[in-house]
């Protein structure tokens, strides 16, 4: 059985099991839940998008400059 990677409120690595296939205990299962959700909605928001476009648009601007 692996240790939770949970953490205690005083900060601390959580000593306890974690359950089967997760990797927290059963208290700090809530953890897991929102460490995963907000950083991969945030980095589709934010990162990929932003990126996405400065790439079509440094494409869109190399084709332009191209058919002069
Ligand atoms: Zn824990």
């Amino acid at each position: 059985m692996a240790q939770c990677s949970g953490s205690t409120k005083k900060g601390d690595r959580c000593k306890r099991d974690a359950r089967g296939e997760s990797r927290f205990c059963a208290i700090h299962q809530d953890q897991e839940i929102r460490a995963r959700e907000p950083s991969e909605r945030g980095e589709w928001d934010h990162d990929a998008i932003i990126k996405a476009v400065i790439g079509f648009a440094i494409i869109g601007l190399f084709f332009m400059m191209r058919r002069r």
